[in-house]
């Protein structure tokens, strides 16, 4: 349950719900940087935000949550898979007010993007998101109410320890409606604290919230943090970068050295593996003598 995605469903009323929990998964971001603890909450929010989007959407491929700022938070990421892995940095100036708000972090232009890749290499589809200046929450809110045209509310919450999250959906009516199934369950969720939230397993969470209404509870499905970085993707981000490039920097330098932001593992090329990597971009000179 540490790590887990759970989906249920009213019975009684056409809602469905999800619940993320992120320990390890959370963890393993928090070990990889050292963030201000202002940012660790915004940062730890969108990624149990992110969980419960990829679930929601049940996109096949990688979801991408993207907040660009021009305050003194310049980034933060989220890449949720299909296959419910995660991973997420951030990137910041100086020093955080603690008491900073969401929009004062982000700045006056803030943008907050959702990619969504599909895992087939198709076109990837880039939508925006109002940034709402009291969080990660409402904005997703209005941007779920924008795109799927359904009724969103998400609770969040992020500590030190773990992050976590509420989704709740208002699904199309059914043939007999419980018209106030909706406002029962999303305003049971107001009372819920950011502790219960984050530290009440599923099924006790679920329970002090809805033991009066009849739920159906799915399997839950477990979450965990991976880094999707390869040697060969640095190697095809070299090759964009173009052989005068790399080689110019090989000049002043030994090495090349790339670091992943996300999972903190180095990439090294040296002279040789430049070429090799330059060398093995253009297998075969063919097309140049095809006119
Ligand atoms: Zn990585």
């Amino acid at each position: 349950m540490n790590d887990s995605l759970q989906r249920f469903l009213f019975e009684g009323a056409p809602v469905r719900g999800e619940v993320a929990h992120l320990d390890a998964t959370w963890r393993a971001v928090l070990e990889r940087h050292e963030y201000p603890p202002v940012l660790r909450v915004i940062l730890g929010e969108l990624m149990a935000a992110g969980a419960l989007l990829a679930a929601t959407l049940k996109f096949e491929g990688s979801t991408i949550l993207q907040l660009q700022g021009n305050g003194p938070v310049k980034l933060i990421v989220v890449e949720c898979t299909s296959e419910q892995t995660l991973r997420a940095t951030a990137k910041w100036d100086g020093e955080l007010d603690s008491d900073a708000t969401f929009d004062a972090l982000l700045g006056a232009n803030g943008r907050f993007a959702i990619t969504l890749v599909p895992g087939d290499g198709k076109q990837s589809y880039q939508g925006i998101v109002a940034i709402d200046p009291s969080g990660v929450a409402a904005s997703l809110e209005h941007y779920m109410q924008t795109s799927e045209q359904l009724d969103t509310r998400l609770w969040l919450a992020a500590d030190d320890e773990r992050a976590a999250g509420l989704l709740l959906q208002k699904l199309p009516a059914q043939d007999e409606p419980d018209e106030d199934g909706w406002n029962r369950a999303t305003t049971l969720a107001e009372t819920l604290t950011a502790p219960e939230l984050l530290s009440l397993p599923v099924r006790k969470l679920l329970h002090r919230l809805y033991h009066q209404e009849d739920l159906r509870l799915f399997e839950p499905r477990p979450v965990s943090f991976r880094c999707s970085c390869s040697s060969d993707r640095v190697g095809a981000m070299l090759r964009m970068l173009g052989h005068a490039e790399v080689r110019s920097i090989l000049e002043e330098r030994d090495t090349v050295e790339v670091t992943c932001e996300f999972c903190n593992r180095e990439y090294r090329y040296d002279s040789v593996d430049a070429e090799l990597l330059f060398a093995a971009a253009h297998p075969a000179q063919a097309p140049a003598t095809r006119q």
